[in-house]
């Protein structure tokens, strides 16, 4: 059952035409509870709070389906502009971009221009910018940018999945960039070539890119809500001497506040992924897919006014 929702809402995160109608109805269904607004003025009030509260967070303005260079452009306009926000309201947040976005399926000098623009004003500000990790088809090219922005910019960090067969030699390739990075298990739908199909691989295959990174000596965030993860993190921190400073927790906006709230509390570091913008179906499917129990939410959002 759990497969069939899963295939069933990663097929439905792909379709471009329910992405067009999404945008005309703003975020309902329970999307609100994970988005933090159309706009990121809406969102400001709520990353204040969240500041306050001691939570760090990484903001993303949702859009994944761009299909000309105009508004990839504008994409890049409008992430600069957040850059900018995020300095003038004193937040204390990252960005986080995708690079389909910006216009990596569109043109190579796109992207890197767009980037190359995100990142002048994001070092101007001091604000890091992580690249998201999208599907493998775009693995290694945003991994190539990745390095060749990370040549020029200390701000920038980026993805590592779990599920993917590639990583820990991804892992070893970035060595030397000291790279500042962020290790998921993965959100897409993987085939077999690339991927491991049973869920303890991709698990394990995550707590051995957690051991390899720290024991690297890089800054790891460690992007998971599963409570074995963490606890893994935290024991092997301590065996190894890894100071808390070395990593943090990420966990998704509106899910599991009371770990967020119990890690702060033990005293690590725990930053929010906050998406915005009224882009918001493509992610708000993929949760769906992660986590059945999400679509209880969505349900009961679909009644409520
Ligand atoms: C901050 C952040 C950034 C991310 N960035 C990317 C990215 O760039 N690219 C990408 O492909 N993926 C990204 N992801 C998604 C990631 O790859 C996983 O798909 C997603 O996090 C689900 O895996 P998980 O490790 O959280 O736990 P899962 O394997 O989904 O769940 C394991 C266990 O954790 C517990 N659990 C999980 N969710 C909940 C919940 N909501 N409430 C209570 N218990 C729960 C349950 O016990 C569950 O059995 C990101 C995730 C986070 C948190």
């Amino acid at each position: 059952m759990e497969a069939i929702s899963k295939k069933f809402f990663l097929h439905l995160s792909s379709s471009s035409v329910l992405d067009r109608l999404a945008k005309k109805w703003g975020p309902k269904f329970g999307a609100n509870k994970i988005v933090g607004g159309e706009t990121f003025e809406e969102a400001v009030p709520l990353i204040q709070d969240l500041n306050s509260q001691g939570l760090h967070i990484t903001v993303d303005h949702l859009g994944e389906f761009v299909s000309s260079e105009k508004e990839a452009r504008q994409r890049a306009q409008e992430c600069i502009q957040t850059i900018q926000m995020i300095s003038s309201h004193q937040l204390t947040s990252q960005v986080s971009v995708k690079l389909t976005s910006l216009g990596l399926d569109i043109r190579h000098d796109v992207v890197w221009e767009n980037m190359i623009a995100i990142m002048d004003e994001a070092q101007k500000h001091d604000v890091v910018v992580t690249i998201d990790m999208e599907d493998s088809t775009r693995t290694e090219k945003t991994l190539e940018i990745y390095k060749s922005l990370k040549e020029r910019y200390d701000n920038i960090g980026t993805v590592i999945q779990s599920y993917l067969y590639r990583s820990s030699e991804d892992l070893d390739d970035l060595s030397s960039y000291d790279p500042y990075l962020r290790l998921v298990k993965g959100a897409y739908k993987e085939p077999g070539k690339v991927a491991f199909v049973e869920k303890s691989d991709v698990d394990e295959n995550l707590k051995h890119l957690i051991e390899k990174n720290l024991l690297n000596g890089h800054y790891t965030a460690i992007a998971s809500h599963d409570d074995a993860m963490i606890e893994f993190t935290k024991a092997f921190a301590v065996e190894n001497n890894i100071p808390t400073d070395q990593f943090e927790f990420q966990m998704l906006y509106g899910m599991r506040n009371d770990t967020q709230m119990a890690l702060l509390k033990e005293g690590y570091k725990v930053r929010v992924y906050l998406p915005y913008g009224d882009d918001w179906y493509g992610y708000f499917m993929r949760r769906l897919a992660e986590r059945p129990a999400n679509v209880s939410f969505a349900i009961k959002g679909l009644f409520k006014k």
